[in-house]
């Protein structure tokens, strides 16, 4: 039996473009918005089941552009692999509605902890069993040797979020590996990190060979490709093998800001800077030569991060929300801190932040539906809120003030 139609009405209603917030209402039909309209003008919406949003905020349902739900809030990487995939599966679900619990309706992942964690975990939310945001599937992180994610020791092996290849043809078998297991979204560590003896975020690591290489094995099999690129040169590489979405950026040049602002049609960027602000405020807090050393390295990144979004804000390059939660620092379910970030620390208005988390994140995901917007047509993952985000995005943060959370049509809560 088909669903009534549901009419929103008394609502203050910002759809996501950037346009100011207005009195209005909404008509949701099946899983689609089907009209907008402002509080005015009579709608023939006969029989629908009516909602009083009695004045509350009405915005389009958060996307989390850098997820990784399987990630399981611990403090160090290679514990991940000490997870068997039984539990790690069940807590991967339970993150999963933790995150719609937060207002995230849609999640792109930045790489799964285990090959088909995501899958999994995608499947079932696709087929109405578990709860969780519609969700793109990524595999665990292609890694060279010593990179980021490669966590074993030469005397012992270990697992973290890494899948170890080295050189075209070993990379190309690791892309064909995740796109038969199903995921959706490949991705590639390019840089190094602040957490990486070896292969610090300054340093590029994955060459030029490998890396277009693992583009096209995935753009042949018509997946989307991501990248791990926090050193300039990484950035380059990624734009010029043509990788669809480029990650952190922290150290961008002028030169590679250029290249991103040239390529801004067709390249989609996410800091991932939540978890860089708490491990920055956690290692601080300690005086061990190695919390310093570590503190340094996040200060360097953290200032970095800083100038370089405030510039590609300007240049109108296109940024998701999504701050590698699921660290002890930087736990699931906190994602909606990142528009505060964006912010207090990027300069983005709190329009723009809430842009990043729904218009562009609408285009991160490009599932073939359309979403992100409060605009007919489109899937209605609609959010109420007590309060406005638009005076205060911390708003978010609080669950209690997400009233109603509605995703495809369906009433997940209020
Ligand atoms: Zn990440």
């Amino acid at each position: 039996m088909a669903t009534k139609p549901i009419l929103i009405h008394n609502a203050l209603v910002w759809d996501g473009t950037g346009a100011a917030a207005f009195p209005g209402q909404v008509l949701v039909d099946g899983k689609r918005i089907a009209t907008v309209a402002p509080a005015t003008e009579s709608l023939a919406a006969d029989g629908a089941t009516k909602i009083d949003a009695r004045g509350r905020f009405l915005m389009p349902g958060m996307i989390e552009g850098h997820s990784h739900i399987t990630f399981m809030d611990l403090s160090i990487a290679s514990d991940l692999g000490e997870i068997p995939p039984e539990e790690h599966t069940l807590g991967a679900m339970h993150n999963a509605r933790k995150l719609l619990d937060a207002g995230f309706t849609s999640a792109c992942s930045a790489a799964s902890a285990k090959l088909r964690l995501d899958v999994v975990i995608r499947n079932e939310i696709n087929a109405g069993r578990i709860p969780g945001p519609r969700m793109l599937a990524a595999g665990p992180e292609i890694t060279v040797t010593g990179g980021l994610g490669d966590a074993d020791l030469f005397h012992v092996s270990r697992n973290s979020f890494g899948m170890v290849a080295d050189g075209p043809d070993d990379i190309v078998k690791a892309v064909r590996l995740c796109i038969r297991e199903g995921v959706d979204i490949v991705k590639i560590n390019i840089s190094g990190d602040f957490s990486v003896p070896y292969s610090s975020d300054l340093m590029t690591v994955m060459n030029e060979a490998g890396t277009r290489a693992a583009v096209e094995a995935t753009h042949e099999r018509g997946k989307r490709i991501a990248s791990h690129s926090r050193a300039p040169l990484s950035v380059q590489r990624a734009l010029e093998a043509g990788v669809d979405i480029i990650y952190h950026c922290d150290h961008a040049d002028e030169k590679t800001l250029d290249m991103l602002e040239a390529a801004k049609d067709r390249v989609i960027t996410g800091p991932a800077f939540g978890n860089i602000v708490n491990a920055l405020a956690h290692w601080e807090k300690l005086n061990t030569p190695a919390a310093v050393e570590r503190a340094g390295k996040l200060r360097r990144l953290f200032d970095n991060s800083c100038r370089t979004h405030a510039e590609m804000r300007k240049r109108g390059i296109r940024v998701v929300i999504g701050g590698d939660y699921g660290f002890a620092t930087n736990p699931q379910g906190t994602n909606a801190r990142d528009l505060e970030h964006f912010v207090t620390h990027y300069g983005f208005s709190p329009s723009e932040a809430l842009q990043a988390a729904t218009r562009i994140g609408g285009e991160i995901m490009d599932i073939g539906d359309e979403l992100g917007l409060v605009k007919p047509g489109y899937l209605a993952d609609l959010l109420l809120i007590d309060g406005n985000p638009l005076d205060d995005v911390r708003i978010l943060q609080d669950r209690r003030k997400i009233r109603m959370i509605m995703q495809g049509g369906k009433r997940y809560k209020g």
